[in-house]
């Protein structure tokens, strides 16, 4: 089979078109730029290449064409015809409640979408706009919508209710939904694939440590807590946002700085979380390099940052009454082996012991605690479009 896996924002547009049963990326690549000009890079896995190319992209329906025609061409397609491509799966990112798990597009999917854009303003619109793009040059192709937030769904109601007054909840949706549920879902499936057990039978935390950064409580395969909340600007601090903090902080800050609502937001999403600390970057690398040099607000970011995920760990455990195996992914988690290091060390108590020489690692699926660890460490790449085409597969098949 072979799906083609979209992931639209506002104005770039992610594809990639595999198998997801021998897992084989025929091609991937990147449409930037749509509304403004438009550039597409296209990459083919087996030939090692990669071609750039500008292309008019005034909407997204341009940018999905010029995708197809990339995988059609003579030169550098790795399709004869549309026809072959048997589904298309997107990913969505807020599915509300209501959207336990990936679903067929239809007309009252579609409807569902729109009524969950003010709960996602600067992403569902985008996803929409995509999937509509797709339908519109590709008409007739099945298509699957992956969420975000479905994982998360499993939450029981005192994980996601806020202590607010509760008609904001029952009137206005005003709930932890949590994200980054298909990168949680993969990478704790893989972990009990790693550790030859059921799924049912094992307590995972994962760690999605990126730009984006999140934490979730995976109990019997089902997610049961995670550190973003109503929206992803909620957890540990990120790469530019704040993560968890004292709500009065933006009375306060708003009153003394006369800052409006727009403002402030601006300040916890874009200049905040590690940025914010260290003042050097929101990239880890160039943190640790700062640190590494003498910067003490730098090493007090990366701290910050660690000791943050480090006690969701605990909180984790305590909430799921143990835990089997902890898993660090995405960027920083499966590249940056300090930062793995300095969150699972201290947790000897908990039964957790790293194993330096088996975390010296980037990358790849692999066991990064000692031998006699009672709880595994692991490292999983995440693998997002491979859930989504997977999904899309399975429900296409019916
Ligand atoms: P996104 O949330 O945008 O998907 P990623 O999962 O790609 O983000 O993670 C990006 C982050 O990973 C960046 O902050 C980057 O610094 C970090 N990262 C990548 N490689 C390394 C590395 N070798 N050491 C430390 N951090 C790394």
């Amino acid at each position: 089979m072979k799906i083609l896996v979209i992931n639209a924002g506002s104005s770039s547009l992610k594809y990639q078109l595999m198998d997801p049963d021998t897992r084989e990326v025929f091609a991937k690549g990147l449409c930037e730029r749509i509304g403004i000009d438009g550039r597409l890079t296209h990459k083919v896995p087996a030939k090692d290449a990669k071609y750039e190319f500008d292309i008019p992209m005034p909407t997204h329906a341009e940018a999905i064409q010029a995708v197809l025609d990339a995988l059609l061409s003579a030169e550098h397609g790795v399709i004869k015809s549309a026809s072959e491509i048997d589904a298309v799966g997107h990913r969505v990112v807020h599915g509300g409640e209501k959207f336990a798990s990936s679903v067929r597009i239809t007309g009252d999917v579609m409807a569902a979408l729109e009524e969950c854009i003010p709960l996602a303003p600067l992403h569902n619109p985008a996803n929409i706009t995509g999937i509509q793009a797709c339908e519109k040059v590709m008409p007739g192709v099945p298509m699957v919508g992956v969420f975000d937030t479905a994982f998360h769904q499993t939450m029981p109601a005192k994980s996601y209710i806020y202590a607010l007054p509760y008609e904001f909840y029952e009137n206005d949706k005003v709930r932890r939904y949590g994200f980054h549920g298909t990168s949680h879902r993969y990478v704790s499936a893989r972990a009990a694939a790693m550790l030859g057990k059921p799924i049912e039978e094992l307590k995972i935390i994962t760690c999605h440590l990126g730009n984006g950064s999140s934490v979730a409580a995976v109990d019997g395969g089902r997610s049961v807590d995670t550190s973003m909340g109503f929206t992803p600007l909620a957890g540990v601090p990120m790469g530019t946002r704040s993560g968890d903090l004292d709500a009065g902080i933006l009375e306060y800050l708003m009153g003394k700085h006369g800052y409006d609502m727009k403002e402030m937001m601006n300040i916890l999403n874009k200049k905040s979380g590690v940025l914010g600390i260290s003042g050097v970057s929101s990239d880890f690398r160039d943190i640790e390099n700062a640190a590494n040099d003498g910067n003490q607000r730098a090493a007090l970011a990366l701290e910050t940052f660690q000791y943050s995920v480090k006690k969701l760990v605990g909180a984790y455990a305590a909430a799921m009454g143990g835990v089997d195996a902890i898993v660090f992914t995405a960027g920083v988690g499966e590249n940056d082996a300090v930062t793995r290091m300095n969150i699972a060390s201290g947790l000897e108590f908990m039964g957790v012991k790293m194993d330096a020489e088996a975390n010296n690692v980037r990358g790849k699926e692999t066991v990064i605690s000692a031998a006699d660890s009672k709880v595994k460490v692991l490292l999983i790449p995440t693998d997002e479009e491979l859930m989504i085409a997977q999904d899309t597969a399975a429900i296409v098949k019916g």
